[in-house]
């Protein structure tokens, strides 16, 4: 996590520990209003759990919208863009630009508008009538409408050595982990643009990648498997599967099976990165929104509406497909429009409901 992503503002309603994120540098200069308490409750218009691109994209539109949004950004926040290097393809920035730097931009500009981000995980939700309510580090917080945009997380091998060995050389974070394996020879697992990536990155740290792939033939972009191809410190390994992960304080050594003949064979090496995909982070809506055979929120039709009226879905806890930071970004701004026209709605039926008909006045009168 940055710096700038350090809880460091205080909420100061007394009783509660909600924690901000600072304000950006360019935020209005007034303070960031504390949420509104309702009994023991934080209430908002729309509460958005999730601050990737996707939740903080909605966050930009809804706070625009004057509909005061709070974000439950998760713990550390960001989402996956936190642990990925260099972002080549965001439309905007024709240099690229790091992962964490264009998260914190992402926020800064939510913040400008006074969405309000706390730093804490959603652990339960009850989305079976209004208002919504969800609970995140001991606080309840009520929603007339609800945006989930809390993405997906990396997937693991799941070998025994594998998660032993975790902080010992094996990681799922170049990013967070590259620089500890300066001069070091380290393996990457994986076909997609992830474990490409994370190859092509790591050649800045490393003296030799060898890039494990199960198949003979990778799934990522060509432009990408090119580049690992001719890249001078990157061996392709295909057609073998990482049967164990050596090493009893540290990796050592990988014991490679092969798929494309009999026998198998040990790797030497320091350090092993896993970039084999990722899961949707649905579990706390399991039960209330319906999801896929791949356990990803369906949404209706064209639109990032669920199954429950009022509550929206953006980005890659429903997007198995495209799973780009730019796609995740749309998404969270149609979650956005989708959730102000919704409240729109509501309220103008509720007022419907609420004022006497012209016709009613005229023979009661
Ligand atoms: P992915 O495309 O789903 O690829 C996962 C890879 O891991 C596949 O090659 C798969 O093998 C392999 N794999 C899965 N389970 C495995 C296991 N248990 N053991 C060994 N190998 C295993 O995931 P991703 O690479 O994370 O990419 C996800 C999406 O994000 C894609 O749409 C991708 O284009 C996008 N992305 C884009 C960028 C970029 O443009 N900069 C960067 C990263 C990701 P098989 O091929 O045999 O199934």
């Amino acid at each position: 996590m940055s710096d700038d992503a350090t809880p460091n503002t205080k909420s100061p309603l007394s009783g509660l520990s909600l924690t901000f994120l600072a304000p950006a540098a360019n935020a209005p200069t007034e303070p960031v209003p504390a949420p509104e308490l309702s009994g023991e409750a934080v209430s908002a218009r729309v509460v958005i759990v999730g601050s990737g691109p996707a939740g903080l994209t909605a966050a930009i539109y809804a706070a625009r919208a004057n509909l005061e949004p709070i974000v439950i950004g998760g713990v550390v926040g960001g989402g996956q863009l936190m642990i990925t290097s260099e972002v080549e393809n965001y439309p905007g920035f024709p240099d690229g630009i790091q992962g964490p730097e264009l998260m914190d931009l992402f926020r800064k500009q939510a913040e400008r508008f006074g969405a309000r981000i706390v730093n804490a995980d959603v652990d339960r939700v009850d989305l079976g009538g209004q208002p919504f309510r969800l609970w995140a580090a001991g606080i309840e917080y009520h929603a007339q409408a609800v945006i989930v945009a809390t993405g997906a997380e990396a997937l693991w091998l799941g070998l025994e050595s594998e998660t032993r060995l975790r902080g010992k050389g094996v990681s799922a974070c170049a990013t967070c982990d590259g620089f500890f394996f300066r001069g070091k020879e380290i393996a990457v697992v994986g076909g997609g643009d992830s474990a490409l990536e994370e190859a092509l990155y790591l050649t800045h740290f490393a003296s030799k990648v060898h890039l494990i792939h199960r198949r003979d033939a990778f799934r990522g972009s060509k432009i990408m498997q090119a580049r690992a191809a001719r890249h001078p410190k990157i061996e392709l390994h295909l057609n073998r599967t990482i049967e164990e992960v050596l090493g009893e304080a540290h990796v050592e050594a990988l014991r490679l099976g092969k798929t494309d003949e009999p026998g198998e064979e040990t790797l030497p090496l320091d350090g092993l990165f896993v970039a084999i995909g990722h899961r949707p982070n649905a579990a706390v809506f399991h039960g209330w929104l319906e999801t896929d055979e791949k356990g990803y929120l369906r949404t209706e039709g064209a639109t990032t509406a669920s199954n429950i009226d009022g509550v929206f879905v953006a980005g890659d806890v429903d997007d198995h497909r495209y799973r780009q930071a730019v796609t995740a970004a749309g998404e969270g701004c149609r979650a956005a429009i989708d959730a102000e026209r919704w409240l729109e709605a509501q309220a103008a039926l509720e007022s419907q409901e609420a004022a006497p008909s012209k016709a009613g006045a005229a023979v009661t009168g």
